[in-house]
Protein backbone atom coordinates (compact mmCIF):
# COMPACT_ATOMS: atom_id res chain seq x y z
CA UNK A 1 0.00 0.00 0.00
CA UNK A 2 0.98 3.46 -1.18
CA UNK A 3 2.70 5.49 1.92
CA UNK A 4 0.24 8.26 1.20
CA UNK A 5 -2.78 5.92 1.83
CA UNK A 6 -1.29 4.48 4.69
CA UNK A 7 -1.18 7.87 6.64
CA UNK A 8 -4.35 8.68 5.38
CA UNK A 9 -6.10 5.63 7.06
CA UNK A 10 -4.05 6.26 10.03
CA UNK A 11 -5.22 9.50 10.34
CA UNK A 12 -8.61 8.55 10.02
CA UNK A 13 -8.31 5.67 12.38
CA UNK A 14 -7.19 8.25 15.09
CA UNK A 15 -9.39 11.10 13.82
CA UNK A 16 -12.43 8.66 15.11
CA UNK A 17 -12.37 7.79 18.87
CA UNK A 18 -13.41 4.16 19.17
CA UNK A 19 -12.48 3.63 15.30
CA UNK A 20 -10.09 1.21 15.95
CA UNK A 21 -12.59 -0.57 18.13
CA UNK A 22 -15.28 -1.40 15.28
CA UNK A 23 -13.70 -1.68 12.26
CA UNK A 24 -10.42 -2.51 10.71
CA UNK A 25 -9.37 -0.13 7.38
CA UNK A 26 -8.00 -2.69 4.64
CA UNK A 27 -7.03 -0.45 1.03
CA UNK A 28 -8.68 1.91 -0.50
CA UNK A 29 -11.05 1.03 -3.03
CA UNK A 30 -12.14 4.51 -4.57
CA UNK A 31 -10.88 7.90 -5.12
CA UNK A 32 -13.29 10.91 -6.67
CA UNK A 33 -13.92 13.99 -6.86
CA UNK A 34 -15.88 14.21 -3.34
CA UNK A 35 -14.78 11.10 -1.81
CA UNK A 36 -12.43 8.56 -0.37
CA UNK A 37 -13.97 5.43 -0.33
CA UNK A 38 -12.05 2.50 1.60
CA UNK A 39 -12.53 -1.39 2.49
CA UNK A 40 -12.96 -2.29 5.95
CA UNK A 41 -13.94 -5.05 8.01
CA UNK A 42 -16.80 -4.36 10.50
CA UNK A 43 -15.52 -6.62 13.70
CA UNK A 44 -18.66 -6.06 15.47
CA UNK A 45 -20.66 -7.25 12.26
CA UNK A 46 -23.16 -9.68 14.70
CA UNK A 47 -23.79 -7.36 16.59
CA UNK A 48 -25.42 -4.37 14.21
CA UNK A 49 -27.37 -7.06 12.52
CA UNK A 50 -29.30 -7.32 15.88
CA UNK A 51 -29.83 -3.48 16.04
CA UNK A 52 -31.26 -3.89 12.72
CA UNK A 53 -33.32 -6.75 13.79
CA UNK A 54 -34.43 -4.04 16.69
CA UNK A 55 -34.90 -0.95 14.57
CA UNK A 56 -36.75 -3.46 12.11
CA UNK A 57 -35.35 -1.42 9.52
CA UNK A 58 -33.19 -3.81 6.86
CA UNK A 59 -35.91 -6.65 7.74
CA UNK A 60 -37.28 -5.74 3.47
CA UNK A 61 -33.82 -6.00 2.29
CA UNK A 62 -32.58 -9.32 1.29
CA UNK A 63 -28.86 -8.54 1.04
CA UNK A 64 -27.14 -9.85 -2.20
CA UNK A 65 -24.09 -12.28 -1.23
CA UNK A 66 -21.25 -11.20 0.37
CA UNK A 67 -17.63 -11.55 0.32
CA UNK A 68 -16.96 -14.10 3.25
CA UNK A 69 -13.65 -15.50 4.46
CA UNK A 70 -13.53 -19.03 3.88
CA UNK A 71 -15.74 -21.06 6.34
CA UNK A 72 -13.08 -22.36 9.58
CA UNK A 73 -13.76 -25.35 11.57
CA UNK A 74 -13.28 -23.83 14.32
CA UNK A 75 -15.23 -21.10 14.46
CA UNK A 76 -18.25 -22.19 11.69
CA UNK A 77 -20.71 -19.29 12.07
CA UNK A 78 -18.39 -16.77 12.14
CA UNK A 79 -18.38 -14.54 9.19
CA UNK A 80 -16.02 -11.76 8.36
CA UNK A 81 -18.47 -8.66 7.18
CA UNK A 82 -16.63 -6.36 5.13
CA UNK A 83 -17.82 -2.49 4.92
CA UNK A 84 -17.01 0.65 2.67
CA UNK A 85 -16.00 3.92 4.37
CA UNK A 86 -16.87 6.50 2.25
CA UNK A 87 -14.97 9.50 3.27
CA UNK A 88 -16.93 12.92 2.21
CA UNK A 89 -13.80 15.41 1.60
CA UNK A 90 -13.96 18.50 4.14
CA UNK A 91 -14.36 20.93 1.42
CA UNK A 92 -17.81 19.76 0.70
CA UNK A 93 -20.65 21.43 1.77
CA UNK A 94 -22.57 20.35 5.19
CA UNK A 95 -25.74 21.10 3.39
CA UNK A 96 -24.42 18.74 0.41
CA UNK A 97 -23.26 16.33 2.56
CA UNK A 98 -26.27 15.98 4.77
CA UNK A 99 -28.51 15.72 1.70
CA UNK A 100 -26.51 12.64 0.44
CA UNK A 101 -27.05 11.21 3.67
CA UNK A 102 -30.87 12.01 3.68
CA UNK A 103 -31.58 10.86 0.39
CA UNK A 104 -29.97 7.83 0.88
CA UNK A 105 -31.81 6.92 4.11
CA UNK A 106 -35.25 7.93 2.21
CA UNK A 107 -34.25 5.15 -0.18
CA UNK A 108 -33.13 2.35 2.60
CA UNK A 109 -35.27 0.17 1.35
CA UNK A 110 -34.81 0.49 -2.84
CA UNK A 111 -33.90 -3.09 -3.76
CA UNK A 112 -30.74 -2.40 -5.97
CA UNK A 113 -29.90 1.20 -4.18
CA UNK A 114 -26.96 0.28 -1.80
CA UNK A 115 -28.41 1.19 1.61
CA UNK A 116 -26.85 3.31 4.22
CA UNK A 117 -25.77 1.74 7.32
CA UNK A 118 -24.37 4.82 9.82
CA UNK A 119 -22.85 7.50 9.69
CA UNK A 120 -20.43 9.73 11.85
CA UNK A 121 -18.67 13.15 12.25
CA UNK A 122 -15.76 14.17 14.01
CA UNK A 123 -15.69 18.28 13.63
CA UNK A 124 -15.82 18.81 10.43
CA UNK A 125 -15.26 14.87 8.73
CA UNK A 126 -17.85 12.75 7.94
CA UNK A 127 -17.82 9.39 7.15
CA UNK A 128 -20.25 7.30 5.60
CA UNK A 129 -20.99 3.14 6.34
CA UNK A 130 -22.15 1.30 3.62
CA UNK A 131 -21.93 -2.72 2.84
CA UNK A 132 -19.14 -3.69 1.17
CA UNK A 133 -20.15 -4.86 -2.68
CA UNK A 134 -17.49 -6.66 -4.61
CA UNK A 135 -18.21 -5.34 -8.44
CA UNK A 136 -15.86 -5.28 -11.54
CA UNK A 137 -14.30 -2.86 -13.42
CA UNK A 138 -16.52 -1.77 -16.14
CA UNK A 139 -13.76 -1.42 -18.67
CA UNK A 140 -12.84 -4.97 -18.45
CA UNK A 141 -16.18 -7.02 -18.72
CA UNK A 142 -18.23 -4.62 -20.97
CA UNK A 143 -16.96 -5.83 -24.35
CA UNK A 144 -17.96 -9.42 -23.58
CA UNK A 145 -21.31 -8.49 -22.30
CA UNK A 146 -24.22 -10.95 -24.29
CA UNK A 147 -28.12 -9.93 -24.50
CA UNK A 148 -29.07 -11.85 -21.51
CA UNK A 149 -26.02 -9.60 -19.85
CA UNK A 150 -27.30 -6.44 -20.66
CA UNK A 151 -30.85 -7.72 -19.82
CA UNK A 152 -29.83 -8.65 -16.20
CA UNK A 153 -27.19 -5.36 -15.58
CA UNK A 154 -30.41 -3.34 -16.78
CA UNK A 155 -32.64 -4.80 -15.24
CA UNK A 156 -30.82 -4.20 -12.07
CA UNK A 157 -30.18 -0.94 -13.01
CA UNK A 158 -33.78 0.37 -13.68
CA UNK A 159 -34.92 -1.28 -10.05
CA UNK A 160 -32.82 0.99 -8.55
CA UNK A 161 -33.41 3.70 -11.08
CA UNK A 162 -37.66 2.95 -10.35
CA UNK A 163 -36.99 2.79 -6.59
CA UNK A 164 -35.28 6.25 -6.94
CA UNK A 165 -37.73 8.07 -9.06
CA UNK A 166 -40.68 6.42 -6.84
CA UNK A 167 -39.26 8.69 -3.92
CA UNK A 168 -39.28 11.51 -6.87
CA UNK A 169 -35.12 11.64 -5.90
CA UNK A 170 -33.06 12.49 -9.66
CA UNK A 171 -29.95 10.74 -9.25
CA UNK A 172 -27.84 13.09 -11.57
CA UNK A 173 -25.15 11.13 -12.05
CA UNK A 174 -25.98 7.79 -13.88
CA UNK A 175 -22.86 6.04 -15.15
CA UNK A 176 -20.64 2.90 -15.16
CA UNK A 177 -18.77 4.04 -11.77
CA UNK A 178 -21.91 4.74 -9.95
CA UNK A 179 -23.42 1.37 -10.73
CA UNK A 180 -21.23 -1.47 -9.03
CA UNK A 181 -21.59 -4.58 -10.76
CA UNK A 182 -20.27 -7.69 -10.01
CA UNK A 183 -20.41 -9.68 -13.21
CA UNK A 184 -19.49 -13.31 -11.59
CA UNK A 185 -22.93 -12.93 -9.13
CA UNK A 186 -24.61 -10.96 -11.64
CA UNK A 187 -25.55 -8.40 -9.11
CA UNK A 188 -25.40 -4.59 -8.82
CA UNK A 189 -26.19 -1.96 -6.64
CA UNK A 190 -26.47 2.18 -7.60
CA UNK A 191 -24.27 4.32 -5.02
CA UNK A 192 -23.35 7.64 -4.92
CA UNK A 193 -26.06 10.35 -4.27
CA UNK A 194 -23.66 12.97 -3.94
CA UNK A 195 -25.03 14.82 -6.92
CA UNK A 196 -28.62 13.68 -6.12
CA UNK A 197 -31.23 16.06 -5.49
CA UNK A 198 -35.86 16.08 -5.16
CA UNK A 199 -37.14 16.45 -8.00
CA UNK A 200 -38.51 20.37 -8.21
CA UNK A 201 -36.33 21.16 -5.33
CA UNK A 202 -34.33 23.44 -7.73
CA UNK A 203 -36.60 24.29 -10.79
CA UNK A 204 -38.06 27.28 -12.42
CA UNK A 205 -40.71 26.94 -15.04
CA UNK A 206 -39.39 25.84 -18.70
CA UNK A 207 -41.15 25.76 -21.63
CA UNK A 208 -41.00 22.58 -22.22
CA UNK A 209 -43.34 22.00 -19.59
CA UNK A 210 -46.06 24.05 -21.01
CA UNK A 211 -48.85 23.39 -22.97
CA UNK A 212 -47.89 23.00 -27.07
CA UNK A 213 -49.50 26.11 -28.33
CA UNK A 214 -48.21 28.21 -25.35
CA UNK A 215 -44.82 27.00 -26.32
CA UNK A 216 -45.24 27.68 -29.79
CA UNK A 217 -45.78 31.32 -29.23
CA UNK A 218 -42.95 31.45 -26.54
CA UNK A 219 -40.84 29.81 -28.84
CA UNK A 220 -41.69 32.44 -31.21
CA UNK A 221 -39.83 35.45 -29.26
CA UNK A 222 -37.29 33.30 -27.01
CA UNK A 223 -35.02 35.10 -25.54
CA UNK A 224 -32.74 32.53 -24.12
CA UNK A 225 -31.71 32.27 -28.08
CA UNK A 226 -28.16 30.01 -27.79
CA UNK A 227 -26.17 29.57 -30.94
CA UNK A 228 -23.53 26.49 -31.39
CA UNK A 229 -21.38 26.88 -34.00
CA UNK A 230 -17.69 26.36 -35.86
CA UNK A 231 -17.01 29.45 -37.36
CA UNK A 232 -19.65 32.24 -38.44
CA UNK A 233 -18.16 35.75 -37.57
CA UNK A 234 -21.53 37.30 -37.87
CA UNK A 235 -23.20 34.47 -35.90
CA UNK A 236 -22.35 34.66 -32.06
CA UNK A 237 -22.64 37.92 -30.71
CA UNK A 238 -19.68 39.23 -28.81
CA UNK A 239 -21.07 41.26 -26.40
CA UNK A 240 -24.27 39.05 -25.54
CA UNK A 241 -26.61 41.44 -23.74
CA UNK A 242 -28.93 38.71 -22.72
CA UNK A 243 -29.61 37.49 -19.42
CA UNK A 244 -27.10 33.92 -19.11
CA UNK A 245 -29.69 31.23 -18.29
CA UNK A 246 -28.68 29.09 -15.37
CA UNK A 247 -29.44 25.33 -14.45
CA UNK A 248 -28.17 22.46 -12.37
CA UNK A 249 -25.70 20.59 -15.03
CA UNK A 250 -23.92 18.73 -11.91
CA UNK A 251 -23.01 15.08 -13.62
CA UNK A 252 -20.23 13.93 -15.48
CA UNK A 253 -19.91 14.86 -19.05
CA UNK A 254 -20.67 12.28 -21.35
CA UNK A 255 -23.89 11.28 -19.58
CA UNK A 256 -26.00 14.61 -19.99
CA UNK A 257 -29.21 14.65 -21.18
CA UNK A 258 -29.60 16.92 -24.17
CA UNK A 259 -31.84 18.87 -21.98
CA UNK A 260 -29.59 19.76 -19.21
CA UNK A 261 -26.87 20.87 -22.03
CA UNK A 262 -29.52 23.05 -23.18
CA UNK A 263 -29.74 24.24 -19.37
CA UNK A 264 -33.10 23.30 -19.12
CA UNK A 265 -34.45 24.72 -15.49
CA UNK A 266 -37.00 22.38 -14.82
CA UNK A 267 -35.12 18.73 -15.14
CA UNK A 268 -36.96 15.88 -13.90
CA UNK A 269 -35.75 12.20 -13.14
CA UNK A 270 -35.93 11.60 -17.00
CA UNK A 271 -32.02 13.02 -17.02
CA UNK A 272 -31.22 9.31 -15.28
CA UNK A 273 -32.89 7.69 -17.83
CA UNK A 274 -30.86 9.23 -20.65
CA UNK A 275 -27.61 8.15 -18.56
CA UNK A 276 -28.89 4.79 -18.38
CA UNK A 277 -29.11 4.85 -22.56
CA UNK A 278 -26.00 6.30 -22.93
CA UNK A 279 -24.38 3.00 -20.81
CA UNK A 280 -26.77 0.65 -22.90
CA UNK A 281 -25.04 2.73 -25.88
CA UNK A 282 -21.19 2.33 -24.72
CA UNK A 283 -22.14 -1.63 -24.08
CA UNK A 284 -23.76 -1.89 -27.67
CA UNK A 285 -20.93 -0.15 -29.57
CA UNK A 286 -18.51 -1.69 -27.34
CA UNK A 287 -16.98 1.74 -27.11
CA UNK A 288 -15.98 3.47 -23.62
CA UNK A 289 -16.37 6.49 -23.67
CA UNK A 290 -18.72 6.84 -25.84
CA UNK A 291 -19.22 10.39 -26.23
CA UNK A 292 -15.78 12.48 -25.01
CA UNK A 293 -16.41 15.91 -25.46
CA UNK A 294 -14.82 18.67 -23.22
CA UNK A 295 -17.58 20.96 -22.71
CA UNK A 296 -21.24 21.12 -23.36
CA UNK A 297 -21.61 22.74 -26.63
CA UNK A 298 -19.04 19.76 -27.77
CA UNK A 299 -21.36 17.39 -26.30
CA UNK A 300 -24.15 18.83 -27.76
CA UNK A 301 -22.38 18.47 -31.29
CA UNK A 302 -21.57 15.06 -30.13
CA UNK A 303 -25.65 14.19 -30.12
CA UNK A 304 -26.09 16.31 -33.06
CA UNK A 305 -23.90 14.40 -35.02
CA UNK A 306 -26.24 11.27 -34.24
CA UNK A 307 -29.79 12.91 -34.10
CA UNK A 308 -29.15 15.27 -36.95
CA UNK A 309 -29.45 19.06 -36.58
CA UNK A 310 -32.91 18.78 -37.05
CA UNK A 311 -34.32 16.79 -34.38
CA UNK A 312 -31.59 19.11 -32.28
CA UNK A 313 -33.18 22.13 -33.44
CA UNK A 314 -36.59 20.67 -32.12
CA UNK A 315 -35.31 19.44 -29.08
CA UNK A 316 -33.31 22.75 -27.58
CA UNK A 317 -36.66 24.55 -28.86
CA UNK A 318 -38.29 22.29 -26.04
CA UNK A 319 -36.32 24.52 -23.64
CA UNK A 320 -36.19 27.95 -25.33
CA UNK A 321 -32.96 27.46 -27.29
CA UNK A 322 -32.27 27.94 -30.67
CA UNK A 323 -29.61 25.11 -31.62
CA UNK A 324 -27.63 26.20 -34.94
CA UNK A 325 -24.37 24.90 -36.56
CA UNK A 326 -22.61 25.25 -39.40
CA UNK A 327 -20.53 22.33 -38.56
CA UNK A 328 -20.00 20.36 -42.11
CA UNK A 329 -20.05 17.28 -40.33
CA UNK A 330 -23.33 17.62 -38.46
CA UNK A 331 -26.12 16.69 -41.26
CA UNK A 332 -29.78 17.90 -41.20
CA UNK A 333 -30.87 14.05 -41.11
CA UNK A 334 -28.79 11.93 -38.64
CA UNK A 335 -28.68 8.68 -38.20
CA UNK A 336 -30.49 5.50 -36.43
CA UNK A 337 -28.72 3.84 -33.33
CA UNK A 338 -28.87 1.05 -35.46
CA UNK A 339 -26.35 2.14 -38.24
CA UNK A 340 -24.18 3.83 -35.16
CA UNK A 341 -24.30 0.06 -33.27
CA UNK A 342 -22.89 -1.49 -36.67
CA UNK A 343 -20.24 1.45 -37.28
CA UNK A 344 -18.84 1.53 -33.91
CA UNK A 345 -18.74 -2.56 -34.35
CA UNK A 346 -17.39 -2.38 -37.54
CA UNK A 347 -20.19 -4.70 -38.63
CA UNK A 348 -21.03 -4.51 -42.48
CA UNK A 349 -24.08 -5.35 -44.22
CA UNK A 350 -23.24 -9.42 -44.15
CA UNK A 351 -23.69 -9.05 -40.38
CA UNK A 352 -26.93 -7.05 -39.39
CA UNK A 353 -27.75 -7.09 -35.83
CA UNK A 354 -29.72 -10.25 -34.77
CA UNK A 355 -33.66 -9.48 -33.31
CA UNK A 356 -32.37 -9.89 -29.79
CA UNK A 357 -30.13 -6.89 -30.85
CA UNK A 358 -32.11 -4.87 -32.57
CA UNK A 359 -35.13 -4.91 -29.75
CA UNK A 360 -32.50 -4.01 -27.37
CA UNK A 361 -31.75 -0.71 -29.95
CA UNK A 362 -35.52 -0.19 -29.60
CA UNK A 363 -35.22 0.17 -26.72
CA UNK A 364 -32.00 2.11 -25.96
CA UNK A 365 -34.00 4.56 -28.49
CA UNK A 366 -37.19 4.54 -25.92
CA UNK A 367 -34.16 5.79 -23.21
CA UNK A 368 -32.46 8.42 -25.64
CA UNK A 369 -35.42 10.19 -27.00
CA UNK A 370 -34.27 13.91 -27.47
CA UNK A 371 -37.77 14.77 -25.89
CA UNK A 372 -37.44 14.55 -22.21
CA UNK A 373 -41.66 13.97 -21.60
CA UNK A 374 -41.64 11.54 -24.42
CA UNK A 375 -38.24 9.50 -22.79
CA UNK A 376 -39.69 5.91 -21.19
CA UNK A 377 -40.12 6.20 -17.26
CA UNK A 378 -38.04 3.56 -15.15
CA UNK A 379 -41.15 1.59 -14.85
CA UNK A 380 -42.04 1.77 -18.22
CA UNK A 381 -38.52 0.02 -18.83
CA UNK A 382 -38.82 -2.31 -16.47
CA UNK A 383 -42.29 -3.44 -18.57
CA UNK A 384 -40.69 -2.88 -21.56
CA UNK A 385 -40.33 -6.73 -24.15
CA UNK A 386 -36.09 -5.89 -23.45
CA UNK A 387 -36.01 -6.12 -20.12
CA UNK A 388 -39.36 -8.31 -19.25
CA UNK A 389 -38.37 -11.18 -16.87
CA UNK A 390 -40.32 -13.35 -19.32
CA UNK A 391 -38.50 -12.18 -22.22
CA UNK A 392 -35.18 -13.93 -21.81
P1 LIG B 1 -17.61 9.71 -5.29
O1 LIG B 1 -18.65 10.70 -4.89
O2 LIG B 1 -16.25 10.09 -4.82
O3 LIG B 1 -17.65 9.34 -6.75
P2 LIG B 1 -18.74 7.05 -4.78
O4 LIG B 1 -19.82 6.86 -3.79
O5 LIG B 1 -19.11 7.00 -6.23
O6 LIG B 1 -17.96 8.39 -4.42
O7 LIG B 1 -17.60 5.97 -4.52
C1 LIG B 1 -16.39 5.99 -5.25
C2 LIG B 1 -15.98 4.58 -5.59
O8 LIG B 1 -15.80 3.81 -4.40
C3 LIG B 1 -17.02 3.78 -6.40
O9 LIG B 1 -16.89 4.01 -7.78
C4 LIG B 1 -16.67 2.36 -6.03
O10 LIG B 1 -15.58 1.86 -6.78
C5 LIG B 1 -16.25 2.48 -4.58
N1 LIG B 1 -17.42 2.22 -3.70
C6 LIG B 1 -18.34 3.11 -3.28
N2 LIG B 1 -19.28 2.53 -2.51
C7 LIG B 1 -18.94 1.22 -2.44
C8 LIG B 1 -19.54 0.06 -1.82
N3 LIG B 1 -20.65 0.15 -1.07
N4 LIG B 1 -18.92 -1.13 -1.99
C9 LIG B 1 -17.79 -1.23 -2.70
N5 LIG B 1 -17.20 -0.20 -3.32
C10 LIG B 1 -17.76 1.02 -3.21
MG1 LIG C 1 -18.96 8.24 -7.90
Amino acid sequence: VDRSVQSDMKKLESDFPGFWYRYRLIKRIGEGTFSTVYKAEDKLYDQYVNEWDVQNEMSKWTPPPLERDSPSQHSPRKRTRYVAIKKIYVTSSPMRILNELELLHDLRRCPSVCPLITAFRQTDQVIAILPYFRHGDFRTYFRDMTIPDIRIYLRSLFTALRGTHEHRILHRDIKPTNFLYDPATQHGVLVDFGLAEREGSESKPCLCHEQRELRKTRQANSVWAQSVSSYTPSGYPKNDTRPSKRANRAGTRGFRAPEVLFKCTEQTTAIDIWSAGVILLTILSKRFPFFNSADDVEAMIEIATIYGARRMKVAGLLHGCVFDTTIPTVGQQGFTLEKIILWSTCRGEDKPLTADEKLAVKFMERCMDLDPSRRITAEEALEHEFLRIDSS
